[in-house]
């Protein structure tokens, strides 16, 4: 944008610019878009075409440029772009696919590049109406109500124990800071205050509102109403969304259940998500079935199973008391815990690498020849953090698998074998042993250096899938006999 006189020295810096790495301008395909008053090509823009956009307002590469009323035009036509796309997802039959559309190709790009380049207080009704829209598909696709906590937990990333879902009213300020920076650092770093947009502040305070003071010089900079020695990474959307994921995090933390702290810390460690990153994909086992896959995403994101009435009622298979979330039916001696080893194993390392341990022998279930010098001799369990008898552990994977290395590790010297436990928990973490031979079982499949991420990741959403995939089995059964008892089977449908 830029008066009228400017524009021939422009054009020409342009050309001079294009020129110098080998491009040449076509002035017969610009477009010279003018408000009110001018009716025909000034002097040097002759070859320009004209366009009144005074009533309106234009797109230039997606951005919205013109009045507040074709602003918020364009933006209602973008909201019902996305609950279009988002009720086309809704009538999908699988839910593993479904969850993934919606979090990850629904045309959430488009939103987060709108925020940042219309102006924050026009853009503010839009990102409340995707949001609100947003969390109403998914309580349709979960089949239940989300509480504040619920929806936070959904927001996060999946990396920090959340389900990975674009909160619009949460990236608004980040998205709208950091781009106003990026633009007024790039005209002039000496002068950014003098580049900034008039609505900065207010995007700011907001930032500030959801940020832990100290992590930042954003408090700062809204006192004194000056962005001074901003850092080349603080033009970057992820630099700010990071602080505020962290304070959202910690937040959560100062006000959950021990129960749910533990759950939460526990999802937060790496590749406990690998589950929810896969494209599902029956031939090569990485699909979840529907019932399964809605009560995991009920699981991870702590919105309770059973309704209220439903806890202290009895086992209908060993009497103990249920809980609301589920912690005892993973928990049950009659649910099939220990069929989760097989189950793990046949998914990701028994294809790779399988040789059963004859029982009698047993200190572990699997041998593996040629990881190391010596045949590995592996030990895998499965652990629930929080078991509804006892008090939920934070690091409940590393501590069994140090207690499995204590009791196993010298009888299978013995025999000649080197011992590693795989531990991995119901919340999805994997151990670091687990985690540790993961890496080695790649880099032995790998021909190059550069399919190595792959081949890793690979073996990983195979075992997450697998595991998660048991969990859930255990989930829907224990619900169903609680429901089928309750004479109510609704719920699953
Ligand atoms: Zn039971």
């Amino acid at each position: 944008m830029a008066p009228l006189p400017a524009i021939p020295s422009l054009l020409h810096s342009i050309s001079s610019l294009s020129q110098q790495v080998g491009l040449r301008l076509n002035l017969s395909k610009c477009v010279l878009l003018h408000g009110p008053g001018i009716t025909s090509i000034p002097p040097g823009l002759q070859s320009l075409q004209l366009r009144d956009w005074s009533d309106n307002g234009t797109k230039v590469l997606g951005t919205p440029i013109g009045s507040q009323r074709y602003t918020l035009q364009l933006l209602t036509e973008k909201f019902d772009e996305c609950k279009f796309l988002a009720d086309r997802i809704l009538q999908l039959p699988h839910l593993q696919m479904a969850w993934r559309l919606l979090t990850h190709c629904s045309g959430f790009c488009k939103v987060n590049f709108l925020l940042r380049v219309v102006p924050y207080l026009w853009g503010q009704a839009f990102a409340e109406s995707v949001a609100g829209y947003t969390r109403l598909c998914i309580q349709k696709l979960i089949g239940s109500i989300m509480s504040t906590q619920n929806w936070t937990v959904a927001s996060l990333p999946i990396s920090m124990g959340g389900m990975g879902v674009q909160d619009p009213m949460w990236i608004h300020p980040s998205a709208y800071v950091s781009a106003s920076l990026n633009y007024a650092y790039n005209v002039s770093n000496n002068s950014v205050d003098a580049n900034l947009p008039p609505d900065f502040f207010d995007a700011l305070q907001d930032l500030v509102d959801g940020l832990t003071p100290s992590s930042s010089p954003a408090t700062s900079w809204l006192m004194s109403r000056s962005c001074s020695e901003v850092l080349p990474e603080q033009l970057k959307q992820k630099w700010w969304s990071n602080l505020q994921y962290v304070f959202q995090f910690q937040g959560l933390l100062s006000s959950v259940s021990l129960r749910d702290k533990v759950q939460l810390q526990c999802q937060k460690s790496s590749l406990t998500g690998a589950w929810l990153n896969v494209v599902p994909n029956a031939h090569l086992g990485l699909t979840i079935p529907c019932s399964e896959f809605k009560c995991l995403l009920r699981w991870r994101m702590g919105i309770s199973l059973l309704p209220v009435q439903g806890a202290g009622s009895p086992c209908v298979d060993c009497g103990k008391p249920l809980d609301i979330y589920g912690d005892h039916f993973v928990c049950c001696r009659y649910c099939g815990f220990w069929s989760r080893h097989s189950i793990a194993l046949a998914a990701g390392l028994g294809v790779q690498l399988e040789l059963s341990i004859p029982s009698k022998k047993r200190p572990a279930d699997l041998l593996i020849r040629g990881l190391e010098e010596e045949p590995l001799a592996l030990d895998v369990s499965i652990i629930h953090p929080a078991p509804p008898s006892s008090r939920p552990t934070f690091d409940a994977v590393s501590l069994r698998e140090t207690h499995k290395f204590q009791k196993y590790s010298d009888s299978c010297t013995v025999l000649g074998w080197l011992f590693r436990p795989f531990c991995l928990s119901t919340f999805g973490e994997f151990g670091p042993c687990a985690s540790d031979i993961i890496t080695r079982l790649a880099l032995l499949l790998t021909t190059s250096p550069q399919s190595f991420p792959i081949v890793r990741q690979r073996i990983t959403q195979s075992i997450s899938v697998a595991l998660m995939k048991v969990v859930g089995f255990q989930l829907v059964c224990g619900l169903h006999s609680y429901l089928c008892e309750a004479g109510d089977d609704t719920v699953l449908e």
